[in-house]
């Protein structure tokens, strides 16, 4: 191990990887199954926890639409990925975030430098989904109060919720989804969204109205109160004066902020082109070496969904595989 002045607590890898792997999202972690399987060494990335959105959005969200699962919650579904990845031996490094990838002075391939240590590979794969998410908050003044004291802004495991009264804030499919699955636990559960439409697949609102959930549309939560913990919110709809709302646990469900941690300035210069990377149908980008799968990516026809990301995955592992041994 070689020590650098600029990265002075980080390892400087001895091998040269077949491939470094950005991100450990369901497009990452199947490129990483693929490259193993094809015989490629690889390194995978992740941020935070394998699995992306899965696990950082809606880790309980039943997911109904991957192919061969009737039913599998987002959470499994990560987990089950990452052991398959790992079961074909591939090297996959958690809470490890990528900072940059530069081009290696010798002409041999890239530099990726992450928060732990440096690795080179002579070829990258961008699957960096939407980059890493913060929750968008709502903006109130005792929010920050009562964070973790029964305001939330994902829906917690089924063990760790133990409400009668909850409040879900929001109108998209994530706060609709949720507000069904707790209904399953928590006696009353209150959806409340800003807008007259409700903005959710036809079948999530189906299930919504048959669930009990109760819906306040055109309305907004304008604040909350409690002792030490959350035990109302206020709801204001418009034009009528702000009512209260027994609430021991407020769900905020109003979007997250994406990080993709400055891509663009990386040294290898990729063009986005509004937030995402132009690929063409062998996930190659404009740059020799560097290929991009799952939510990053764009093309004519392009659907933000698993079960594309993880098809992109192995595209990509394919095309790596063809650029090491056929086109280098
Ligand atoms: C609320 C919600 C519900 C959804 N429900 C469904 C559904 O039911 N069915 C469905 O098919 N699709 C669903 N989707 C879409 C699906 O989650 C995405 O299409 C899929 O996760 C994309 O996978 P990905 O691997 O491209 O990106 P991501 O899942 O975003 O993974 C990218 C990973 O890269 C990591 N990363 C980012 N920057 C770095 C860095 N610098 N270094 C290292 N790691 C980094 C991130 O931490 C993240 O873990 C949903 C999306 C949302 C937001």
């Amino acid at each position: 191990m070689q020590t650098d002045s600029a990265f002075p607590s980080v390892e400087h890898e001895s091998v040269t990887y077949d491939v470094a792997i950005v991100g450990g999202g369901p497009a990452g972690l199947v490129a990483a199954t693929h490259c193993r399987m094809r015989g490629l060494s690889s390194i995978t990335f992740e941020a935070q926890e394998f699995g992306g959105q899965l696990v950082s959005l809606y880790p309980s969200k039943p997911v109904t639409n991957f192919p061969a699962h009737l039913e599998v919650a987002s959470g499994e579904l990560a987990r089950r990925l990452a052991e398959q990845a790992a079961h074909f031996g591939a090297e996959l490094r958690e809470h490890e975030a990528v900072e940059s990838v530069g081009y290696a002075g010798d002409g041999s391939g890239f530099v990726v430098r992450s928060t732990r240590r440096v690795a080179r590979a002579h070829a990258v794969l961008l699957a960096l989904g939407l980059g890493r998410f913060r929750p968008q908050q709502l903006g109130l003044k005792d929010e920050y109060r009562f964070a973790g004291r029964g305001l939330v802004y994902r829906l917690p495991s089924r063990d760790n919720i133990a409400a009668h009264h909850a409040v879900v804030v929001g109108g998209g499919d994530t706060a609709v989804d949720t507000a069904i699955a707790l209904k399953a636990i928590v006696p009353e559960v209150t959806l409340v969204h800003r807008r007259l439409n409700i903005r959710a697949y036809p079948h999530s609102l189906e299930r919504l109205n048959a669930s009990g959930v109760q819906v306040i549309l055109d309305a907004e939560v304008v604040g909350m109160g409690g002792d030490s913990v959350l035990d109302h919110v206020l709801v204001a709809v418009r034009d009528q004066e702000a009512r209260v709302i027994p609430a021991d646990l407020l769900l905020v469900s109003v979007g997250q902020v994406p990080d993709l941690g400055g891509l663009s300035g990386w040294d290898l210069k990729l063009t986005l082109d509004g937030g995402h990377l132009p690929v063409g149908s062998s996930m190659r980008t404009t740059i020799p070496g560097v290929f991009a799968a799952g939510d990053i990516v764009a093309y004519p026809g392009k659907i933000k969904m698993i079960a594309t990301a993880v098809a992109e995955g192995s595209i990509a592992a394919a095309s790596v595989e063809r650029y090491l041994r056929v086109d280098a």
